[in-house]
């Protein structure tokens, strides 16, 4: 069906609420109206709502196997499955990369969705492999929560104030403890200094 020597891998990224999992489910069901075996994972971490479906924030959602690793998925897939999706790609661990290039090397089409910075500003997990990896890459923009502008930082807030640079880095939670802001939005604190991108030191922006 498919002549082509390889597989492909295609990574939807962007802050929280940028509409991810909504972009995913529409190329899983694409997919699906053109009979290709589809399998759907996302990390056992994210239990938000259910734990066997995508949930995206819209409403949507759509069934999906919770896996607590690379090695998980990997050991769940069917020699007939065409298409490895894969939710909250973040959370996964360093051998996301390695099985992922090995499903491109089995012909397979891979679509990877997730975070690329974290709640400090700063690249997520293995993401910046997978986006520099991939054949193609969509950056969705979430709108800013304060000033209307497109968004692409994830902004957690702790009783309403911006959250601390060491806080641990995955607190799963939705609208009460995240917001999408825009860079002349988002805050971190640091170091119990109150700053903003503008004199945040990472990456001198
Ligand atoms: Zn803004």
């Amino acid at each position: 069906m498919h002549n082509v020597s390889k597989g492909t891998l295609e990574v939807i990224c962007g802050s929280m609420f940028s509409g991810k999992s909504e972009e995913l489910i529409r190329r899983i069901r694409r997919a699906e109206f053109a009979q290709q075996h589809v399998q759907v994972f996302k990390h056992s971490l994210d239990t938000r709502k259910t734990i066997e479906h995508i949930n995206a924030h819209s409403g949507y959602k759509y069934p999906a196997t919770a896996a607590e690793s690379a090695h998980a998925i990997k050991e769940s897939l069917l020699p007939e499955t065409y298409i490895i999706a894969i939710d909250e790609i973040q959370f996964f661990d360093e051998n996301i990369v390695p099985l992922c290039m090995e499903l491109i090397g089995q012909k397979k089409r891979v679509i990877v969705a997730g975070l690329d910075l974290d709640f400090r500003g700063l690249p997520f997990g293995k993401m910046p492999e997978l986006l520099s990896l991939s054949d193609n890459v969509t950056k969705l923009k979430a709108v800013c929560n304060n000033c209307g502008a497109d968004a692409h930082h994830t902004q957690r807030l702790v009783s309403g104030k911006p959250a601390d640079f060491n806080d641990p880095l995955i607190q799963i939670g939705a609208e009460d403890c995240y917001q999408a802001r825009c860079r002349n939005c988002f805050e971190i604190t640091y170091n119990n200094y109150k700053s903003t991108q503008k004199n945040f030191k990472f990456y001198g922006i």
